[in-house]
């Protein structure tokens, strides 16, 4: 599943190929992938406006247009999106296409088809998409101890459940709440509200450094990203733990084990993580 770090490198190399283009038409293959407004109206709104950014928030992207409205996604679980020549060959489960001026297209692919779209004019407040509900950037600033501190009292779970709570920190996925713990040393399954100032104090540093680094290893070009389909990730030999699970620590040695915590398959070092 495309975590911020994926979703954010997908807006590095698609942003600079589609801005300044105008949308020609747009076709739906899938009706279900738009959640608002209707599928028709989603053609029809889009139709002639020119695209001048994207933007990320959490795992959502989105798509600013010149009118004011924008465009919003989430990739969910095996959403793609490419940027092709006009006559590229389809591939399977394209269920968008979005004609773009320059003679190329803008598609989104899903096998599992639960990736969405909202359509938001300008000035109508987006209630729809969820963004509303998210909590905090990791690259926010305001990320700090005390916010951590405050979030975590509310909650009582695990400290690798509320780094997955898009309401305390948008984007973070399984993948890299693994990672964020092993670089903070701190067990997955730690009550939250009993993490210490200074164990607080790490977490609030290495959540943003960790996942920096993610989107650094991830770098690639746009004719990578194509012949990859959008989903050959560059980072995937750099995780430490996530995926390593029977294997030597990177630190210690120590077998990684692996555990389901907070619904979710968790690998982690008994021997650095306390
Ligand atoms: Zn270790």
């Amino acid at each position: 599943m495309p975590e911020l770090v994926e979703v954010e490198t997908i807006r590095e190399i698609v942003e600079p190929q589609i801005a300044g283009h105008v949308i020609g038409k747009v076709t739906v293959n899938n009706p279900a992938v738009i959640a608002c407004p209707s599928a028709e109206a989603f053609c029809t709104l889009l139709r002639g406006q020119r695209i001048t950014g994207i933007t990320r928030r959490g795992k959502y992207l989105i798509f600013g247009l010149e009118s004011g409205d924008r465009m919003i996604m989430h990739l969910r679980m095996t959403g793609s999106l490419l940027v092709t020549p006009q006559n590229y060959p389809l591939e399977k489960h394209t269920h968008v296409i979005f004609d773009l001026s320059g003679d190329i297209q803008l598609r989104f692919i899903d096998p599992r088809r639960f990736g969405r779209f909202w359509l938001i004019r300008s000035g109508q407040e987006d209630t729809e998409s969820g963004i509303a509900k998210l909590g905090i950037e990791p690259f926010d600033p305001g990320l700090t101890a005390e916010y951590l501190k405050s979030a975590f009292a509310k909650r009582k779970k695990s400290v690798k459940a509320c780094l997955l709570d898009q309401e305390i920190i948008a984007g973070i996925g399984n993948i890299y709440a693994c990672e964020i713990l092993f670089a903070s040393g701190i067990r997955p399954d730690r009550s939250a509200c009993s993490l210490s100032e200074k164990e607080l104090a790490v977490l609030a540093e290495k959540i943003p450094e960790v996942l920096k680094y993610f989107i650094s290893r991830n770098k690639t070009t746009p004719e990578q990203y194509l012949a990859g389909k959008g989903w050959d990730y560059q980072n995937t030999p750099w995780f430490r733990v996530y995926g390593h699970e029977g294997k030597p620590c990177p630190v210690c040695g120590a077998t990684l084990v692996h555990e389901k915590i907070g619904g979710r398959g968790t690998t982690w070092c008994p021997h650095c993580q306390n």
